[in-house]
């Protein structure tokens, strides 16, 4: 991490600021939940600049300058190398398969005058109401850890589809073919082309099937409605029965022999039902009905703690600076923030003899040691 802080892809030419002092300074105060450029000028200016870090103080003009000028393959690259270390320190040990998760986001609504990013938001009428700016984040899921690892923005003319498409290639050509086990997505997902994307990196995938394959999904119910479970399992607090098997037809487009489609019925304590059938291309050689169910559940992490987490924690909602690469530049490295926070607070600081602490008091526990009385509201 150290060579990424000291040369982090400043693309600027005569530099009053080192590019060193504003990266480092923005993972920080995303860690402390400082989510705008002219919060983190404050902070620069404080008291607390030093126990930060940070040698040189400076504004907010200068934030936007260095965000709009560096190149987001150099932080694409630091991300991957964080998440290689976490694995070889055995960050991921306890947990038998690795997935990757798809996601796409709206975020940083605005009314003012629209960047190349900017998606008209349209009422029914066709009436636009602002815009917002769209990515597909991909994050590890699976192993308790929900580590973001890249960020793909996607404009008009562009689709979550695509942008999906780039971000897997691109995240398996950082992270290597060995890193994961698994790709998994949404029904969104479960697209002959996407499928196909995943095999071309080698990675087997886990989709979620819905009414837009209306044959297979016909076809699973045909099979499995008039049928007993398979199999129950006791996961936790509830029941799961599982249906679970692997020669449905595939659709006219998607060229594999044959589909596997897992359907489950969760039953939790509180007499709340759930019921989903996904599809894959694992055998059931390799991958137990049980483990399948699993995989489909870790798509949950990248909105809990990839999303929400971001977006209420991180202030990745927020647009610090209206011009396309400052925003993908600020969304990288609050993924930077989110992976350096949870290794340090779940893996490296749980080392020691007290438990796990919590997000936020990891946050005050900075704050006091800035030299703060206490946090102040974030807002
Ligand atoms: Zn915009």
């Amino acid at each position: 991490m150290k060579a990424y802080f000291r040369q982090p892809g400043d693309g600027r030419i005569h530099p009053h600021i080192a590019a060193t002092d504003i990266v480092w300074a923005v993972v920080m105060s995303r860690i402390l939940r400082v989510t705008s450029f002219l919060r983190l000028e404050w902070l620069v200016h404080s008291a607390g600049r030093v126990g930060l870090g940070v040698k040189a103080a400076f504004g907010d003009d200068a934030l936007a300058y260095c965000t709009e000028r560096m190149d987001p393959e150099t932080t694409r690259l630091a991300l991957a190398e964080a998440l290689h270390q976490a694995k070889r320190n055995k960050a991921f040990e306890n947990s038998r398969f690795i997935g990757l998760a798809l996601d796409g986001t709206g975020a940083g609504r605005t009314y003012k005058e629209p960047c190349p990013l900017c998606d008209p938001i349209k009422d029914a009428k066709g009436e636009v109401h602002g815009s917002l700016h769209h990515f597909v984040l991909i994050s590890v899921v699976g192993t308790g850890l929900t580590l973001p690892i890249d960020v793909e923005p996607y404009g008009p003319g562009d689709s979550e589809y695509a942008a999906a498409q780039r971000l897997l290639r691109r995240a398996v050509a950082h992270l290597g073919p060995r890193f994961a086990d698994y790709v998994v997505g949404d029904g969104a997902y479960a697209t002959a082309p996407f499928l196909h994307t995943t095999e071309e990196v080698g990675l087997p995938v886990v989709a979620r099937l819905k009414e837009n394959l209306p044959l297979l999904a016909a076809a699973v119910r045909a099979r499995f409605d008039g049928q007993p479970p398979h199999a129950v399992f006791q996961e936790g607090d509830d029941r799961v029965e599982v249906w679970d098997a692997d020669d449905f037809d595939p659709w006219e487009t998607l060229q594999w022999p044959t589909v596997r489609v897992l359907r489950y019925r969760q039953h939790k304590p509180d007499g709340t039902v759930i019921q989903a059938e996904w599809l894959t291309n694992f055998s059931i050689a390799k991958l137990g009905s049980l483990s399948f169910y699993r995989m489909a559940k870790s798509r949950w992490e990248i909105e809990n703690g990839g999303f929400n987490d971001g977006k209420n924690r991180y202030g990745m909602e927020h647009i610090c600076h209206h011009e396309p690469n400052s925003i993908l530049i600020v969304w990288l490295l609050i993924a930077l923030a989110m992976v350096i926070e949870r290794l340090y607070r779940l893996r490296f600081l749980h080392r020691g003899d007290h438990g796990v602490r919590s997000a936020q008091q990891l946050c005050d526990y900075l704050w006091l040691t800035l030299g703060f009385r206490s946090s102040p509201d974030t807002g």
